[in-house]
């Protein structure tokens, strides 16, 4: 491999790009879990991730990926043989259904065509037919990362209230939260799951999980599938081995702390702000592209469009891996693929966390180059109306 050909420019929805100061902590010396200087560290960890998911919850870490959070939300509020309510979005609410079923849980599955959120009032008419409770819990992806459709979490809360429904909603914020106006408490959100890999800009393996009153109560009162690893009320204990049930992922916190100062020096509003106006740059190309007819927006609607990553279709009898492979190959550009049945179908770019609009424009370019290398049809001006779009969102 040629040294000298740079880094790879990587525009996928997780991992993402790392600040040095992330990096430099993540290369931080071992240290003993139980003594002061961790301990410091952790507790700012815990309080600086309340005001991020804007929560008066308890918060958990996990050294785990998104699944494992997932599972942990799962596991600490819902018995085995109770129902949840899964509206779908796409892959991601696919997956954490399976892992609903796979802990014994039973499932009701509001579909949709992967290009659309479900709407609120198909939520509230199957609460409102569940007059015995069976449903225990809404799992909610709030942005599905495959489909690129961000859901409104709002809605959804009065669709449960609306049917006077006593279900918890559980939020998977993964690819939301600092992308995105996420509100915990405020939103009626029981339950929130996050991961270190995307907006927060941290190495994959650490995930985070708040919890409000609601579902602290029914793991108290042991209303839990069996299990022990994530078990909250186990962590609540003072010791940092019980809050991390075990040695704690010392480096990865330390990243985590680092990343929350950065955030909080550029303020939660500036950075969601950010992802807006590059994510409408990147729709701006895209709709320009989209004028010849070949690519489209998988996300039909235009609210419901991403701030953190754009799902773009090809027609059938194209593999969209093409795409990806090209840009890799002669640009150096990652771009991510269609998941599971989308594989092939669509291509996804990939705009959150540490970024700005030199990444946007340098990754639209590389894809305008790989669409004329490849002779593909695509509208002209694509950059142009980037820039533009710039412009208008910093303006507006
Ligand atoms: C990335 C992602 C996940 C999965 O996270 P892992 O860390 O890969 O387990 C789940 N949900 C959403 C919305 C995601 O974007």
């Amino acid at each position: 491999m040629n040294p000298m050909l740079g880094p790879d420019f990587l525009m996928i929805p997780g991992p993402t790009s790392l600040p040095d100061a992330v990096r430099t902590a993540m290369a931080s010396p071992a240290q003993d879990f139980s003594g002061e200087s961790f301990r410091r560290i952790s507790t700012a960890t815990f309080e600086g991730l309340r005001p991020l998911f804007r929560t008066a919850g308890e918060i958990f870490l996990y050294a785990a990926n998104g699944h494992g959070a997932w599972e942990a939300a799962l596991a600490n509020t819902l018995q085995p043989g109770d129902r949840v309510l899964v509206p779908e979005s796409g892959l991601f609410s696919f997956v954490w259904r399976e892992m609903a079923e796979a802990l014994g849980l039973e499932a009701t599955v509001v579909e949709t065509d992967w290009r659309h959120a479900v709407a609120a009032e198909r939520i509230e008419a199957i609460l409102r037919d569940d007059k015995a409770g069976r449903i225990r819990a809404v799992l909610l992806v709030h942005t599905d990362t495959a489909a690129s459709v961000t859901v409104d979490v709002r809605a959804v809360r009065a669709a449960i209230d609306g049917a006077n429904h006593p279900a918890l909603l559980m939020v998977d914020a993964i690819a939301s939260l600092g992308t995105t106006a996420f509100e915990m408490d405020a939103w009626g959100v029981d339950v929130t799951v996050a991961a270190a890999q995307k907006a927060l800009m941290v190495p994959p393996g650490l995930s985070i999980v708040a919890a409000g009153a609601r579902a602290l109560e029914r793991s108290r009162r042991g209303q839990h599938l069996p299990g022990s690893y994530w078990m909250w009320q186990a962590r609540l204990g003072q010791e940092l081995y019980q809050r991390f049930c075990g040695t704690a992922p010392i480096q990865h916190v330390a990243a985590l702390r680092a990343a929350l100062d950065l955030i909080e020096e550029a303020g939660l509003e500036s950075l969601i702000a950010q992802h807006q106006r590059l994510a409408t740059m990147v729709r701006a190309a895209v709709e320009r592209w989209s004028d010849a007819g070949f690519m489209e927006f998988n996300a039909l609607l235009p609210a419901e469009r991403a701030s953190s990553v754009t799902s773009i279709r090809v027609p059938a009898g194209f593999d969209a891996e093409r795409i990806r492979d090209h840009a890799r190959r002669r640009y150096r550009l990652t771009i991510g693929g269609g998941l599971g049945p989308l594989k092939g179908q669509l291509f996804r770019i990939g705009h959150m966390g540490f970024l700005n609009e030199a990444y946007v424009l340098g990754a639209l370019g590389v894809l305008e180059a790989t669409f004329r290398d490849l002779a593909l049809p695509i509208g002209d001006g694509a950059l142009e109306a980037a820039v533009a779009a710039r412009e208008g969102a910093a303006a507006g």
